[in-house]
């Protein structure tokens, strides 16, 4: 199948073709926030705040039942910003109490879906295998998945911080490789996350550069145009030092997507940094 990225044609991984080949991409996790009323003005103060912010692609994740009033609003705003969900089931239809296909997202108005979050791995006890199957559903649906890795506090102090992103990534390796650069994948580690303890951006770096070289294990293609986005507490005061790590080429962002003010910065902090790239 054909690369997609919606940055531009595919290149060699590394800094050199990052501008060319991978655009930002700022995702907004609202978690279990902002479901009722508060989603529409939301989604509707993100769009202002970032519409002429355009070098950033922008993606918001309400709960699921407020993705079709997102949807609407973010359509009358004629607005770029995407919507995903934050979970689906990797069955398509049936006896499944409680859970929602990827059919029904994008009839929802969703074209993105997070996968394995680590709250759902924790929480829900979900595994690399459950997360394999959800992606190669959500593809097969064409619905873009974001799939999360990342080690806990105890298996960074045991030293298998690179062991447990490599299990996680080659769990979804083959599903990524057959669409080069449609699935994004999300480095967060587990002890950033709603911590406000975030990665010192070299060591956050060097995850992302391990997890490029794994994905050029499978091609240099797939290495090249996969945007790999970094996770764990980022807000407007340390998203620049992240984002202009060479591999790290957007931010999935909890608690701080939930104020558009503080959520526009992060965008206007990779926009900048993709304008500077771009112009050498
Ligand atoms: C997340 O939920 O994916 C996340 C990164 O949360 P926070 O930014 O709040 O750490």
């Amino acid at each position: 199948m054909k690369p997609v990225n919606d940055g531009g044609t595919p290149g060699e991984a590394g800094a050199a073709s990052r501008a060319a080949s991978r655009r930002p991409l700022i995702a907004g996790n609202w978690k279990m926030n902002a479901g009722g009323q508060d989603a529409c003005p939301l989604s509707a103060a993100v769009a202002k705040a970032t519409r002429e912010l355009t070098r950033a692609e922008v993606v918001v994740a309400p709960p699921f039942t407020a993705i079709a009033a997102v949807a609407h609003e973010l359509a009358e705003a004629k607005s770029e910003v995407g919507i995903a969900a934050q979970n689906m089931s990797a069955e398509v239809s049936g006896a499944f109490t409680g859970e929602i296909s990827s059919g029904m997202l994008k009839d929802a108005g969703a074209t993105w879906v997070i996968l394995g979050h680590s709250e759902r791995r924790q929480l829900f006890a979900e595994t690399d295998e459950s997360v394999a199957r959800k992606v190669a559903s959500a593809m097969a649906a064409e619905l873009r998945p974001i799939v999360c890795v990342g080690e806990t506090l105890e298996q960074r102090e045991a030293g298998d911080t690179l062991a447990v992103v490599e299990r996680q990534v080659r769990a979804v390796l083959d599903e990524l490789a057959k669409q080069p650069g449609f699935g994004v994948i999300a480095y967060e580690p587990v002890w950033a996350i709603g911590t406000g303890k975030v990665a010192r951006a070299e060591d956050a770096q060097e995850v992302h550069a391990f997890i490029r070289g794994l994905l050029a294990k499978a091609s240099e293609d797939l290495a090249g145009v996969t945007r790999i986005l970094y996770g764990g507490s980022v807000k407007a005061d340390n998203a620049e030092a992240l984002l202009a790590q060479d591999d790290i080429d957007g931010a999935l962002v909890g608690g701080a997507s939930l104020d558009a003010a503080g959520f526009a910065k992060i965008v206007e902090a990779a926009h900048r940094l993709a304008e500077r790239a771009e112009q050498g």
